[in-house]
């Protein structure tokens, strides 16, 4: 190394700057292509040739350059966007830097062709590390063409980092074809080494692309944002989001746009979490996609080279806006699947009857059993099958009920309500207590202080020695199932939702097991409480916890139809 101080030669600082925005032929793609939708295109063209590097053109039909500002269009820190410093401050194109076109000409053979509508004829120019040609006139469509020739091919070290055209090719089509979900109005087509790849045809209705997206089956799962989500929010906010019991094991599919920008966002992930709280499958992800548009001036896309992450003024009114949005959602949701699934009607007497002696077992649901003036729901109770389901009618169909996956999920959703409202728990008038082995001892240390927020206080008073000495509201009447629960803790203690997790351990050790007897009266409760849950038709692990055969099912049984 030399020991003088030198400025850079004008090719390497474009080299270095380049390779903020330039990493791979995706980065190419992204930022012709938000070239082409800030210039209003309706038709975006992008074909490829070895995943990218050797071509990447986009041709668009938007409102052209004049033929007299490409040299400028080409040069670092030029751009239509924006003009003064204080439009940082409320961006609403997609580029607003400049050097989109000027990072691509440092590292590629850069070439754009460009027609304005009310023009005889279009122009051309080309460039490359810091040098432009002259500008020619050409013929062209309506519109502009940008290809960016031979990437990387005077930077080698670069070149090592791409994976194979295929792998790049996955990349861009991943890329291109969900950013067009939220420019449904413009028509994309993709092209790789001559062949059609895929292309979307503008249309009204989004949905067209899901599938596109997340597949068809998955696609098929989502369901629209209720029509109130963007109550609280100064913007708006739409999207489809995944029905419970449909889920992925990472959050990869957990998309966002903030005003028209393809985004990760830390923030609004914990707002899919918080949304879905009772109801995605525990240590699951929900999937689908939000837009959210905000005013500009309460977006800061510049804190990012590549623009994929943006900074919210007012993240807290935004996260709680999403939030909400997807808690209603799937409120509704799941209120309508469980009107289907259990018609209600008007209680028949003799159950109405029976209601005030059922305080004992199912107490922990909170309030006695008709305070929601619901009086029972339709659903006469007609046995117990093999004591662990219960079987029901509403006159027109059979429902099965599991009364472990039932219960569970009604203490689950108390739980998770006992931690929300930071409700103390109930104390024991005669604590419980036990001793455990060291591994179990060490497990349930982790996790006391998760189980206090929950209702559950357990003390340790030394020696591996612990007593409980409150629990979640309501349960004194059942006994908590220590040594089940311990065995779940400590089987797998990597998991990432750990909090839900032990809830829904919690839950699952202290309601009605599979194998208990009920009688009838208990049977009517749990039914009745399961009905005012959140999300009553799957417990806290996805399993269901009704099944409806109707009268046409058991007709095909019976072969009448
Ligand atoms: P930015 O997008 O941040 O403005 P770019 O370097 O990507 O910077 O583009 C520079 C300028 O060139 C843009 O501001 C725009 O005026 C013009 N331009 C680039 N691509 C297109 C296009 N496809 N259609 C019309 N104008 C374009
Ligand atoms: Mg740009």
């Amino acid at each position: 190394m030399t020991s003088t101080i030198h400025l850079l030669d004008p090719q390497t600082i474009g080299q270095i700057a380049a390779g903020e925005v330039i990493e791979r032929p995706l980065s190419v793609v992204k930022e012709l292509v938000e070239n082409a939708v800030d210039a209003g295109a309706t038709r975006v063209a992008v074909a490829l040739e070895d995943g990218g590097v050797s071509l990447v053109e986009v041709v668009d039909d938007g409102i052209g350059i004049a033929p007299e500002e490409l040299p400028l269009a080409v040069r670092r820190h030029a751009t239509s966007k924006l003009s003064i410093a204080s439009d940082l401050e409320s961006i609403d194109s997609l580029g607003f830097r400049g050097e989109g076109l000027a990072s691509i000409a440092a590292v590629a053979q850069l070439e754009i062709l460009s027609r304005q509508p009310d023009a005889q004829i279009g122009a051309r120019i080309v460039a490359h590390a810091e040098r432009a040609g002259e500008v020619e006139p050409a013929p062209s469509p309506v519109g502009t063409t940008v290809r960016a020739h031979d990437l990387f091919a005077n930077v080698p070290v670069r070149r090592e980092y791409l994976r194979s055209a295929s792998a790049e090719f996955n990349r861009i089509s991943g890329w291109l074809s969900t950013f067009a979900l939220a420019y449904p109005g413009v028509t994309f087509s993709l092209h790789h080494d001559g062949k059609e790849t895929w292309t979307m045809p503008a249309t009204a209705d989004v949905r067209a692309r899901l599938a596109m997206v997340f597949g068809k089956a998955a696609a098929e799962t989502l369901m629209p944002l209720g029509a109130q989500a963007a109550r609280g929010l100064q913007g708006t906010l739409s999207g489809y989001i995944s029905t419970p019991g449909n889920d992925r094991a990472d959050r990869r599919m957990q998309l966002l746009f903030v005003n028209g920008r393809l985004l990760r966002s830390t923030l609004l992930a914990g707002a899919w979490t918080a949304g879905y709280s009772t109801f995605a499958m525990i240590g699951r992800q929900p999937y689908g996609v939000l837009f959210l548009t905000l005013p500009p001036e309460h977006v800061d896309p510049n804190v990012h080279p590549t623009k994929s992450d943006v900074r919210l003024r007012y993240g807290h009114q935004v996260f709680d806006a999403v939030k909400r949005a997807i808690a209603t959602t799937l409120r509704d949701h799941a209120t309508a699947r469980f009107r289907d699934a259990v018609t209600v009607s008007p209680a028949p007497e003799a159950m109405d009857a029976a209601l005030p002696q059922l305080q004992t077992l199912f107490e922990h649901a909170g309030e006695p059993a008709d305070a929601h003036g619901n009086g029972s729901s339709g659903l006469r109770v007609l046995a117990q099958l093999d004591s662990t389901f219960i079987l029901a009618t509403d006159g027109r169909a059979l429902v099965l009920v599991d009364q472990h996956a039932a219960h569970e999920r009604i203490a689950y959703e108390k739980i998770v309500a006992t931690a929300q409202q930071h409700a103390p728990g109930e104390a024991l008038l005669v604590p419980l207590s036990f001793e455990l082995g060291p591994a179990e001892s060490a497990a349930l240390d982790r996790t006391l202080d998760m189980l206090r927020e929950g209702g559950l206080e357990i003390e340790n008073f030394g020696e591996r020695t612990y007593r409980i000495v409150a629990t979640p509201a309501g349960y004194r009447s059942r006994a908590f199932d220590v040594a089940g629960f311990l065995e779940d803790l400590t089987e797998d203690p990597k998991q990432r939702e750990v909090r839900e997790r032990i809830w829904a351990s919690l839950a699952c050790h202290s309601v009605t097991r599979a194998g208990e007897r009920l009688d009838m009266t208990e049977m009517a409760t749990l039914v009745e409480r399961l009905q005012l849950c959140e999300n009553p038709m799957h417990c806290p692990h996805g399993r269901p916890t009704i099944v409806r055969m109707d009268s046409e099912a058991i007709q095909k049984l019976f072969k009448r139809i």
